[in-house]
Order: C-alpha cells, then sequence, then structure tokens
C-alpha cells in the first residue's frame, strides 16, 4: 500500500522534494506513526511547526468551534479573532507593532521587503547561507546561490554579508540601504548561532543609517529558543519581526509586526491577502498561545533543551562533534559528511530528525517534549550514530 502510494504520488505531484519512504499517517503528542504501524519520536515538528505535537485538543478543540462558527470572511470584513491574536502578539512582543498576517513565512518576509520599499530607498542588505523562502522576493534576500540561480534575474539591489560578520556589515550598510534582514540564528544554513553581541551592533548599524532591521523569527519566534521570540534573549529591538511555522501549531499563518513607524509604511491598498488571518488560523494561533502559557512551556523548553543539549555532548557518541544552538532547537554535529546515514538510522531507531546539512542533524521538536522524550533518544543515540558511521564507512579497497 505504501509502495503503490509512491508510484501515484510521482505521477500527480511536481518532484520538488525528495521524500524518505515511509507514509506518516497519524499522531498524538510528540509521537506519530506511520502506515505500517511504526511509531516515530517526533524531534522535527513539522520543521519547527507543530509547538504543541500532534492533535494537541486545544488546538482541535478551538479549529473546530471557530469552523463551525464562521470559517471565511476575508480581509473585506473585521474578524475577531484576529484583532485577539494581533493584540496578543502585541503584547509578547512588548513593543508598539501593526500586524500584517499572511500563510507563510516567505509571504511574512514578501510583506517585509514591501515594507522596506516604502522607505524609499533602493537597497536591502542580507546574510550568506541565509533561508527567507522560495517566493521571488523572499529567494532574492536568502543567500544560498544554488537556490536562486535557476531563477535570476531576481530583486535588484539586494547585497549579502557573511553572516555574523559586524565589520562586513558596517561597510555594506549605508544611507542607500532600506532594511537588514537576518535571522537571529541561521535555520535553514543549520541553526547556526551568530558570535556574542551581533545582533546589539548590527542593531546600532541600523540605527547610524536610518535602515530598518528586519529580524525573520519564522523558526526562531514562538518559544522555540525558550523566549517568546529569540530576538528577547540578547535584548535586541528590531523594526520589524516575521514569524510563521510555530504560530498557528500546525496550521499555516504567517505574519510580518511592524514596530514603531515600521508598522505603518504600508498604506491602504498597499497589500493584501484572501486567506491571511482568518478566523480559523488565528483561534489555532491564540490555542497555541495559551496553551504554552498554561503549560509553562518557555521554562520547559529551557530545561528539556538544556537536557537534551548537554545530553547529546554527554553521549560522547561515535561521529558526533558538538552540540550547538538554544532551547529546543539545536544541531547535532558530526565528524563528517553522514546526516543522511544519520538520518536513516534515526528513523530506522524510530526518531525523526533532519539531515539539515551534510555534516549536521537538526532537532526543532514540538516544545511540549519531555525530559523522558529527551532520555528515550539520548539512550538510543550512541548506537544511531554507530549505524550511520558504520554506513558511510569507506569500504576497504585491497591493493
Ligand atoms: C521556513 C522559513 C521561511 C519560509 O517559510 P515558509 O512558510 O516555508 O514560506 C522563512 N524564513 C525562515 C527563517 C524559515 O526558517
Amino acid at each position: 500500500m505504501t509502495g503503490d502510494l509512491f508510484t501515484r504520488r510521482d505521477a500527480v505531484i511536481m518532484a520538488t522534494y525528495g521524500r524518505p519512504p515511509i507514509v506518516l499517517t497519524g499522531g498524538s503528542g510528540t509521537r506519530v506513526w506511520d502506515a505500517d504501524g511504526r511509531e516515530y519520536l517526533d524531534l522535527l515538528a513539522g520543521i519547527a511547526v507543530s509547538a504543541l505535537g500532534h492533535a494537541h485538543p486545544n488546538v482541535v478543540r478551538a479549529v473546530g468551534a471557530q469552523l463551525g462558527q464562521l470559517g471565511h470572511v476575508s480581509n473585506l470584513y473585521v474578524n475577531e479573532p484576529q484583532v485577539l491574536l494581533a493584540e496578543r502578539l502585541v503584547e509578547l512582543l512588548g513593543l508598539d507593532a501593526r500586524i500584517f498576517f499572511c500563510n507563510s513565512g516567505a509571504e511574512a518576509n514578501e510583506t517585509a521587503l514591501k515594507i522596506a520599499r516604502r522607505t524609499g530607498r533602493p537597497e536591502i542588505v542580507a546574510a550568506e547561507g541565509s533561508f527567507h523562502g522560495r517566493t521571488l522576493g523572499a529567494l532574492s534576500i536568502t543567500g544560498q546561490p544554488a537556490k536562486r540561480a535557476p531563477f535570476e534575474p531576481l530583486l535588484p539591489g539586494v547585497r549579502f554579508v557573511p553572516y555574523g560578520d559586524a565589520a562586513a556589515m558596517r561597510r555594506t550598510v549605508g544611507e542607500q540601504t532600506s532594511a537588514v534582514f537576518l535571522e537571529p540564528t541561521l535555520g535553514e544554513a543549520g541553526v547556526v548561532p551568530p558570535p556574542p553581541g551581533y545582533l546589539a551592533e548590527v542593531r546600532r548599524i541600523c540605527d547610524e543609517t536610518g535602515a530598518l532591521l528586519v529580524l525573520d523569527e519564522v523558526q526562531s519566534g514562538i518559544g522555540r529558543t525558550g523566549a517568546w521570540f529569540a530576538h528577547q534573549t540578547v535584548g535586541v529591538r528590531p523594526d520589524v519581526v516575521t514569524l510563521a511555522k510555530g504560530l498557528g501549531g500546525g496550521l499555516p499563518i504567517g505574519a510580518c509586526l511592524g514596530i514603531g513607524p515600521a508598522g505603518q509604511l504600508l498604506r491602504p491598498g498597499d497589500h493584501g491577502t484572501t486567506f491571511g488571518g482568518g478566523p480559523v488560523v488565528c483561534a489555532a494561533a491564540l490555542a497555541v498561545l495559551d496553551t504554552i502559557v498554561e503549560l509553562g512551556l518557555l521554562d520547559s523548553v529551557r530545561t528539556v533543551g538544556a537536557r537534551l543539549g548537554d545530553g547529546i555532548l554527554a553521549a560522547a557518541a561515535p561521529g558526533v562533534a558538538g552540540v550547538r544552538g538554544a532551547g529546543l532547537w539545536r544541531a547535532i554535529e558530526l565528524t563528517g559528511n553522514h546526516a543522511a546515514a544519520f538520518e536513516k538510522a534515526a528513523r530506522g531507531a524510530g526518531f525523526l530528525v533532519n539531515a539539515v546539512t551534510p555534516d549536521a542533524i537538526r532537532l526543532a521538536p514540538p516544545l511540549i517534549l519531555s525530559a523522558d522524550d529527551v532520555d528515550t533518544f539520548l539512550r538510543a543515540l550512541p548506537a544511531i550514530a554507530a549505524t550511520a558511521g558504520a554506513a558511510t564507512e569507506t569500504p576497504k579497497v585491497s591493493a
């Protein structure tokens, strides 16, 4: 049955993704299971998305109730869940802000790009290795040449600087710069944090030149690092924040938060979306935020995340060089390019992880991950690492 689905998939789905040979059919909490009835501990959460895990009753209830009451009205009408969600996000941000809701991370960054254009300045600065999404605008500020090259020409006026290099930023940002786009930690490049003080220095450079600081918190936001927003952990005030992934607890929602004057640069008629900020996804997001508070998940992310990070180091597993990241957002650093083999070995042992780069494994589990879940993974880690290492060992060739 599973094999059949793969053949049918190849006939009707565009071949943009390579996918492992399993079909996930159900989930509950931190666990998912496949069509053959095998269970997995989900250490990826649909790429940092399913903040409350799978089928959380609060999300199921909120979505069902809202859909039963009023599912969609478009942005031609005001809807209360959207306003409530915006009020909550502004409160969590702790800054005066106005929000545009959309459906994805890429769209949130598209909104930020249009805000940048409205400054009247022609240039944008972004980081090498960054990821901001796959739409043409978001791709234009994504610092990964292989993803960009087939789709050029992209937006003009984008300049890239090495991530974490404040001196390069200072040399590049000037009076022509509308905005600096940065992830607080590189996500798709493998959970790579910048050197201490980097974001604060970029903030100063933006203040001196009048450029907007746009922080892409699509992956880092909504509790992932143990704070509501990653920038709060380093005390840096952005001008624009973009969100998506974890916000909707699995439902598609994105948000662009314009802080202070940046929240008023887009004028009537400048931007729009049919689905964005619909009552159902906003009700889901409100349930996510309420439940994070109710369950004390920010504290839990910090303690359980530390247990995970420390435990990976202490395991001293073969082929594992270290760990980076914060909270429940980690990369296991490998000694070589055996991440694909590691991901496969982990799956074989009942764990979903992500070979984010050839030499790093990303963990971005549900924020409800328990200490027991962590220990289950840590017990299995040495054997997974050994299998992955053995799978990639170069066979000896006798002369
Ligand atoms: C995933 C991601 C995006 C793109 O989000 P989509 O919802 O896939 O469009 C943008 N920025 C960052 C930092 C991301 O991790």
